[in-house]
C-alpha cells in the first residue's frame, strides 16, 4: 500500500533542510579556493538531485537551473540561498525573509573555529582586508562584483537580480 502525503512530515525536513543549507554557507569561507565552490555547487546540485520530496526536488532543480549557484565568496553565497528559499516562499506563498537578517538568524554554535584554512587568507585584491571582512556587515555589499567571476553568472544580491 502506498504512503499518504504528510505534510507535516514534509515542511520539517523543509526546516531542517533550509536550517543546514543556511548554516553552511554562512560558514562557508570568504575566500573560497577553487575546490572549495566546486565542492559547494556540487553539493548543490547533488542536494537538488537526491533531496526525498519529490515535488520540491523538481522545484529546486529549476531554481537552480535559473538562479545557478554563486560560490565566490560567504556574501555570495548565502545571499544567493537566501534569494532562492525566498523563491519558494513566493511559491508557498510564505513572506519574503530579509536577507540582512541571515546572520542573526543562523549560528551554528561552533564558536570562532574556521572550516577551512581559506578562510583565514587574505581578502581578494579588490576587497577590504581580512579583519575588515570578519566584521562586515552581510549587505555591506560594495566590494563585491557584479558577476561571480568562474561562472559568469549575475549576482543576485539581498533577493534581487544585478541589473
Ligand atoms: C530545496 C527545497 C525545496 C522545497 N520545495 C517545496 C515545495 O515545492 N513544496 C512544498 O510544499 N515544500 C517545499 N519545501 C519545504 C518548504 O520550503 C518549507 O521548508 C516548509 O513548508 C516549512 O515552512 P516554514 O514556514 O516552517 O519555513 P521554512 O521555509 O522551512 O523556513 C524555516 C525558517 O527559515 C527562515 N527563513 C525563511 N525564509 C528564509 C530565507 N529566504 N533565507 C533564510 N532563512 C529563511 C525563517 O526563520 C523560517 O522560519 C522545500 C524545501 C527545500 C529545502
Amino acid at each position: 500500500m502506498s504512503k499518504l502525503a504528510n505534510e507535516t512530515a514534509k515542511a520539517e525536513l523543509g526546516r531542517a533542510t533550509w536550517k543546514l543549507l543556511h548554516t553552511m554557507t554562512l560558514r562557508y569561507p570568504e575566500k573560497p579556493t577553487h575546490d572549495e565552490r566546486e565542492a559547494l555547487e556540487a553539493y548543490m546540485h547533488l542536494t537538488s538531485r537526491l533531496y526525498p520530496c519529490g515535488e520540491c526536488a523538481t522545484e529546486f532543480q529549476a531554481l537552480l537551473k535559473a538562479f545557478p549557484p554563486q560560490t565566490a565568496s560567504r556574501l555570495s553565497a548565502s545571499l544567493w540561498l537566501c534569494s532562492v528559499h525566498n523563491e519558494v516562499n513566493a511559491r508557498l506563498e510564505k513572506p519574503m525573509f530579509d536577507c540582512s537578517k541571515l546572520d542573526a538568524e543562523y549560528d551554528c554554535g561552533c564558536g570562532d573555529a574556521t572550516t577551512s584554512t581559506a578562510a583565514t587568507d587574505g581578502r581578494p585584491k579588490s576587497g577590504p582586508s581580512s579583519h575588515d571582512a570578519d566584521r562586515m556587515e552581510l549587505m555591506d555589499l560594495e566590494w563585491d562584483v557584479a558577476k561571480d567571476d568562474v561562472t559568469g553568472v549575475r549576482m543576485i544580491k539581498g533577493g534581487r537580480m544585478v541589473i
